[in-house]
């Protein structure tokens, strides 16, 4: 079997295994949004390097490529749909630099959830018991074409550990994330990163956020990014003026948010990022059918 016929066929299995996952939770499936007068920022989060947001102008109106739906999701949220969920299509012109890191492309799609009132160790939990029974089913289900790509999988064991970035960024210096990926075994949580507005700082403990990243053994990187979210329009107003952002750009989002928006927690997970994963393969592209690397020119 030709292996883009592989990487094909677990990414449709990967899609099944997180469509039925969350339908048995109890999640509502919504349709994604693919323009939108207002998107994720990515910023300022040192994992982004976006070198524009995609637009176009439609009727007058400036509608951007989404980046990523957390801010729907909230507004989902905040419209009565407690425990949510979208196969979601992103773009991110990515810099070309990131040719190389094997984990980056310009459009991918992400398992994006949301739940209200929940926090982030409703999160952990859910999650790792997302990736024990996907790694379960995979290894089950697709052990010839495992075999055939000379991929071992290994098994993984629940709870996963939790470092905070500081520790990590103490051990490791400035390649903390990819270091403890190559090191670690077995997934592994980071806790506390200072990005996006959106994700709720600890209240408690200010200069600390109530967010985490779920990071793959063996040098496959950073799996999902979460968080609680911060919900009071005035700790939003605050932290978009903190991080320097043009606040008309988010009026639609900053209109709802001052009627009030509801706590909440969740998370993405890059689904080529999941197949690559479990594929073993050594460009995050290669999983791909129709290849969207920064910096490769677009051939079909
Ligand atoms: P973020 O919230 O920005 O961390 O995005 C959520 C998840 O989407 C990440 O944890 C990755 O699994 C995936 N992801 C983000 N950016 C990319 C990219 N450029 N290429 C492929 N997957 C990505
Ligand atoms: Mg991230």
């Amino acid at each position: 079997m030709k292996d883009e016929k592989i990487y094909t066929k677990l990414t449709s299995s990967v899609l099944k295994y997180s469509t039925d996952f969350f339908h048995e939770k109890g999640f509502v499936q919504l349709m994604p949004v693919i323009l939108s007068p207002v998107t994720d920022p990515l910023g300022p989060d040192p994992g982004s390097s976006v070198i524009k947001t995609g637009e176009v102008e439609y009727l007058g109106q400036k509608l951007s490529l989404t980046q990523s739906m957390i801010l729907h999701k909230q507004i989902a949220i905040r419209a009565g749909i407690e425990k949510l969920f979208i196969i979601s299509p992103n773009i991110r012109l990515e810099h070309p630099k990131r040719k190389k890191t094997g984990r980056h492309l310009f459009e991918f799609s992400q398992v994006d959830f949301e739940i209200a009132h929940a926090k982030k160790e409703d999160v952990y939990k859910l999650m790792e018991e997302f990736l024990v029974g996907l790694v379960k089913k995979i290894k089950k289900e697709h052990n010839e074409e495992l075999g055939l790509l000379d991929r071992k999988l290994p098994d993984i064991k629940t709870p996963f550990s939790k470092f905070t970035t500081t520790k990590l960024k103490e051990r490791y210096g400035k390649e903390w994330e990819m270091s403890a990926s190559i090191e670690e075994k077995q997934p592994f949580w980071t806790i506390s990163h200072k990005r996006e507005f959106y994700d709720k700082e600890d209240p408690e403990k200010p200069g600390e956020y109530l967010n985490y990243d779920l990071v793959y053994p063996e040098g496959f990187g950073e799996a999902l990014s979460g968080a609680e979210r911060e919900h009071e329009f005035s700790s939003i107003i605050r932290k978009i003026k903190g991080d320097e952002l043009d606040k008309t750009r988010y009026a639609p989002y900053l209109e709802l948010a001052k009627k009030g928006l509801i706590p909440s927690a969740g998370g993405g997970c890059g689904v080529e990022r999941m197949v690559r994963y479990l594929s073993g393969a050594k460009h995050i592209g290669d999983v791909q059918l129709f290849r969207r690397v920064p910096g490769e020119s677009v051939l079909v």
